[in-house]
């Protein structure tokens, strides 16, 4: 048997490093950085006001107060988007709105909340200081520095900050393009009734919405049937397409066992992992294309995407962080698992108020087809190869999803 982790990182090495390519922001999203990037722009751009009032001299409002106000002429209106600043002479104030560029002349606002808000002639009843609430040009980046580091997860905030320094596009690692097949003679694809014996097929769902989290575009083959010239039919056209083949059932111990017949001594190898559940897993290069064949239980399905999948995805797309958080809890009731294998177990964390340690519960038990019980957790509960039980109380390892 191979252990969790030497099967992860076999995955990791199988996966063809991701393709660099200058993608539209919108599609930047949580993607990561391929190369720095610099500033074309300061941000500010230019001195701006922080405010909408009135920039002033600081000196002319000196003694302002609110039983004192200082009177100033109001020679000028620049509201944001103005581009012709014309100068503050000494003794008058500019009328001036948040964004708009500071006149020369002029080292401050007044925020228009301290004043009586005139427009030929203005009151001012607060004393001003230099620089106050004037935005400085390259306050927060300078022109011709790093703007967003090589490695940078793509969130809101960076793309933000990518247009703001005048992008439309980012030089971000691509997420594959995967094959998602699904294998089994009972299969039928929703809607539709049943018959005695079908059941309707999820793995193909589960599997591309777990894929399409990543970035991955998916294309799905439904309900293969048992038959190797069938599964070949289906799906050997659609390989030279996809960067990565991720197959679910036809891989165990049985008989009729699909994909396993049809892969073995094609460049896929299929062997049993320390793991429960999902211990029958294979992968390899089928025409080239990389291969992953997952059991077909639901449960071990998504386990083996956390497990294996996951990190070996996050890996190739250029992130750092490439596992869900661990954290220690204790355990609500006690559970057993098999000697030599890794377990993961669905349960909800949560943490009672004032505590450091949280709690978990397992969400149903250690059966693979007990999807509605995955519906219920938020974590994995993890039991080390070398665990066999562990009490209520216990203080264990969980995987926060
Ligand atoms: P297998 O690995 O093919 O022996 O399948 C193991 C179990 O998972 C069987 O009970 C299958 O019916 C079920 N199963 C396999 N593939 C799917 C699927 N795509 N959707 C739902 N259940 C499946
Ligand atoms: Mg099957």
């Amino acid at each position: 048997m191979i252990s969790v982790d030497e099967y992860r990182a076999t995955v990791t090495e199988l996966l063809d490093s991701a393709v660099v390519a200058e993608l539209p922001l919108a599609d930047c999203a949580g993607l990561v950085l391929a190369e720095d990037v610099h500033a074309g722009v300061s941000l500010p751009p230019f001195d701006n006001s922080a405010m909408d009032g009135y920039a002033v001299r600081s000196v002319d409002v000196t003694d302002a107060a609110p039983e004192r106000p200082v009177e100033l002429p109001v020679a000028e209106d620049i509201p944001a988007g103005r581009m012709d600043i014309p100068v503050l002479l000494p003794g008058t104030a500019h009328r001036i709105m948040t964004g708009a560029p500071m006149p020369p002349g002029a080292d401050s606002v007044v925020m228009v909340e301290r004043t009586d808000g005139g427009t030929s002639r203005v009151r001012i009843s607060e004393a001003s200081t230099p620089g106050a609430h004037v935005r400085r040009t390259g306050e927060d980046v300078v022109r011709g520095t790093i703007a967003l580091a090589e490695g940078s997860v793509l969130g809101p905030a960076q793309l933000g900050l990518a247009a703001a320094v005048g992008l439309d596009r980012l030089p971000v690692r691509v997420p594959p393009r995967v094959l998602v097949v699904s294998t089994g003679t009972e299969l039928v694809t929703p809607p539709g009734e049943l018959r005695h014996g079908q059941i309707f097929e999820s793995n193909s769902v589960m599997l591309a919405a777990a894929l399409r989290s990543l970035g991955c575009r998916v294309e799905i083959v439904r309900s293969v049937a048992d038959d190797v010239a069938e599964f070949r039919a289906a799906v050997e056209p659609k390989l030279a397409e996809a960067d990565l083949m991720v197959t679910s059932g036809g891989v165990s111990a049985g008989a009729y066992e699909v994909v396993k017949d049809a892969l073995t001594g094609a460049g896929v190898t299929f062997a049993k992992v320390a793991v429960q559940p999902g211990g029958p897993q294979g992968c390899g290069r089928w025409h080239d294309t990389p291969v992953v064949t997952l059991p077909g239980n639901p449960v071990s399905v998504l386990v083996s995407f956390e497990a294996f999948l996951r990190p070996a995805l996050l890996t190739v797309l250029g992130h750092r962080d490439v596992d869900r958080r661990r954290v220690p809890a204790r355990l609500t009731e006690s559970m057993r698992s098999p000697a030599g294998k890794r377990q993961f177990r669905r349960g909800f964390y949560w943490h009672e108020d004032g505590q450091v340690t949280g709690i978990v519960g397992p969400r149903g038990g250690p059966g693979s087809h007990l999807l509605a019980a995955f519906t219920q957790a938020n974590c994995l509960i993890v039991l080390d190869e070398d665990t066999t039980s562990v009490d209520k109380g216990d203080e264990v390892g969980v995987l926060l999803l």
